[in-house]
């Protein structure tokens, strides 16, 4: 059997930001991690700021610029521009990715964020650590920004990894179409499924989107035998009550005996991807929060973990 690959003749591509490689905490055994760019949800806490967007980003130290202008001669879509000696960024302008500017600057000053690979890049990448999979169980995970925004991508990059005998994982928030989820379902081994909030009004406060669509993808994938680990976000808050705790266990009632469902993934908030947002001229929008710590005390996780063990769901912390 043939993996389609091409499109028009043209061998499909996904636009990636990053790549990481023996991640233990994603998925069973050791894995490589591969990051798609967009993401339909604006999470308040998100660590991966520079995954929000489809197109592609500059993102700048500007402590390392030194205003010389050698990104501004270079860059043909006129992002970079210089007011009063001093280098600034047009981020109005869409950036095609063409990297000059980041050749140009020779402080190292520019990153940019977002790169089209084709299916077979990625796949030499994912390749390179076979033997680690097989060893202890891994495989390929991929992640986001949100993967499934480039399903027939996603749907492309699974494929090609099970040609390959790689085993498939996805991180998803899972805010899809019935399309796209039908595109990649019975290419994925297992699904990492986020729940981050019950309360659609608080959901939609705290995520940019309601949960409706969300919790109707996950009890479908469920009632279909798909595999899923839901993973929680739990901030201090926002969604740690035992009320909101205990809102999800019920959700899970019906299916925590059901073979497929792998139990829950809790992940405690962290503050890792803050330093991002300056880089992108973006605000941290939990700063923008009311005063407070949204970090959970180890007592504190140890109790939610209890909460959820109590109710015969097998439950795992996790810290990345
Ligand atoms: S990558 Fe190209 S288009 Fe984007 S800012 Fe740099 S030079 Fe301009
Ligand atoms: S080339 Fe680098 S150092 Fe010079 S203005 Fe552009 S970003 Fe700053």
């Amino acid at each position: 059997m043939d993996v389609d690959l091409k499109k028009d003749g043209i061998e499909r591509c996904a636009r990636i930001f990053n790549t990481q490689k023996y991640n233990v905490h994603d998925g069973p055994g050791v894995r490589t991690l591969i990051f798609f760019k967009g993401c339909p949800l604006r999470c308040k806490w998100c660590s991966n700021p520079e995954g929000l967007r489809s197109d592609c980003q500059v993102m700048m130290k500007k402590n390392a610029c030194i205003n010389c202008g050698l990104c501004v001669g270079v860059c043909p879509k006129k992002i970079h521009y210089m007011e009063n000696g001093v280098h600034k960024i047009n981020r109005d302008i869409t950036c095609i990715g063409c990297r000059k500017c980041e050749k140009a600057c020779l402080q190292n000053a520019i990153e940019i964020v977002g790169e089209d690979k084709t299916i077979s890049e990625i796949m030499d990448i994912v390749r390179e650590d076979k033997d680690f999979y097989l060893m202890s169980g891994g495989g390929l995970t991929v992640g986001g920004g949100e993967c499934s925004n480039q399903a027939e991508s996603l749907k492309s990059l699974l494929e090609a990894s099970h040609m390959d005998g790689i085993n498939t994982a996805i991180e998803t928030c899972g805010y899809m179409s019935q399309k796209s989820l039908d595109l990649i379902k019975d290419h994925v081994d297992l699904f990492l499924f986020d729940i981050k909030q019950m309360d659609p009004v608080k959901h939609k406060y705290w995520t940019g989107v309601n949960n409706e669509r969300i919790l109707r993808n996950l009890a479908y994938l469920l009632e279909n035998g798909h595999k899923v680990r839901v993973r929680m976000p739990i901030l201090k808050g926002v969604n740690d009550s035992k009320e909101e705790i205990m809102a999800v266990v019920d959700f899970l009632e019906d299916y925590k005996c059901f073979k497929n469902f792998d139990g829950i993934d809790l992940l405690p908030y962290h503050r890792y991807g803050v330093g991002k947002y300056g880089q992108l001229d973006m605000e941290y929008p939990m700063d923008k929060e009311m005063e407070g710590e949204f970090g959970l005390s180890g007592e504190e996780l140890d109790r939610i973990q209890k909460w959820i063990d109590e109710e015969n769901i097998e439950v795992n912390l996790v810290r990345h």
